[in-house]
């Protein structure tokens, strides 16, 4: 740990460093952070070896806080670099950045943080390990419990499919505008859930279920370009919208597709309807987000009020 710890950075003008060694210089910061919590811009006149404890200090004055499943994204002075656990992080034209943690992520990442013409220093990330319910669902046909040997063809394509999409590293930073819910209505499934099909432990539930009745208009969460719309196994009919710099959302079990591949999108517009296509026990949207192949819980990034 560094002075300028997680939680603890401060910019301090009595620092040798602030006007001798490198000067001052105009940043702004922006960070999404809980749920629950408010975005918030700050603007300072720091130096630069204060950048590190800048990045790392929440817009809102509380105490920087990661956990397992969150997006984090925010800006940086452009031409700084990042890198997260070694694995250097796409930086725009304006600064933006993008990273998130995985459900099972450890106590720790290591964030590197090198500034334009400076050099590399290291910043430990505290991240919280969270609690997962256990959801037990009983009584479902067999074959949605374990699918019949036939599919699996089709199952590992589509998989291959999805891993490949996940790839996509564009560089229009469209989720740095924030996101809104793709459909309001209560929420039947968290991200993390342990699921138990029949007695049997199966993958956690990755994404949040909507319960809406089948026909109810669908947004995209944020603007971007449709990388997949089409019937899948497991989630039927299914939209998948790239938002720049890794980050993904999955809208699955529609009833009806309304756009295309390669389609731009604005934020909020249509993009099918709900339905309960693929497996499922009943008519409901399940809207999951990504950062590349780690898949990251919507909560994190979206609103805390539905609307
Ligand atoms: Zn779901």
């Amino acid at each position: 740990m560094t002075e300028d710890s997680v939680g603890r950075g401060k910019v301090s003008p009595r620092s040798p460093f602030y006007f001798r060694e490198f000067g001052t210089r105009q940043l702004s910061l922006r960070t999404h952070r809980n749920r629950g919590e408010r975005e918030g811009i700050v603007s300072l006149a720091l130096s630069r070896r204060s950048l590190l404890s800048l990045l790392l200090i929440p817009a809102t004055a509380r105490a920087a806080s990661y956990s397992q499943g969150m997006l984090v994204t925010g800006r940086v002075p452009p031409g700084t670099r990042l890198a997260l656990d070694g694995r250097p992080l796409r930086v725009g034209p304006r600064g933006d950045y993008a990273f998130g943690f995985g459900r099972d992520h450890g106590p720790e990442a290591l964030l590197t943080v090198t500034p334009p013409g400076g050099r590399p220093e290291a910043q430990r990330l505290a991240v919280a390990k969270r609690e997962w319910q256990v959801q037990r669902l009983q009584g479902l046909p067999g074959a949605m419990v374990t699918p019949p040997p036939e599919t699996m063809a089709r199952i590992t394509r589509e998989r291959d499919h999805l891993a490949a999409l996940r790839k996509t590293d564009s560089a229009e930073p469209h989720f740095a505008a924030g996101f809104v819910w793709p459909a309001t209505g209560r929420i039947s499934g968290v991200y993390g859930s342990q699921r138990i099909l029949n007695g049997e432990a199966r993958a956690p539930h990755v994404g949040l279920d909507v319960a809406v009745p089948v026909g109810t208009p669908l947004r995209a969460a944020a603007a971007g370009r449709v990388l997949l719309a089409m019937d899948l196994y497991f989630t039927g009919n299914t939209v998948v919208i790239d938002h720049g710099f890794g980050v993904q959302t999955l809208y699955a079990h529609l009833s009806r597709l309304d756009v295309t591949e390669g389609e731009p999108l604005a934020s909020g517009q249509g993009i099918g309807l709900s339905g309960a296509t693929g497996r499922v026990t009943g008519p409901h949207l399940h809207f999951a987000m990504n950062w590349f192949s780690t898949a990251i819980d919507p909560a994190s990034a979206l609103p805390a009020t539905q609307g």
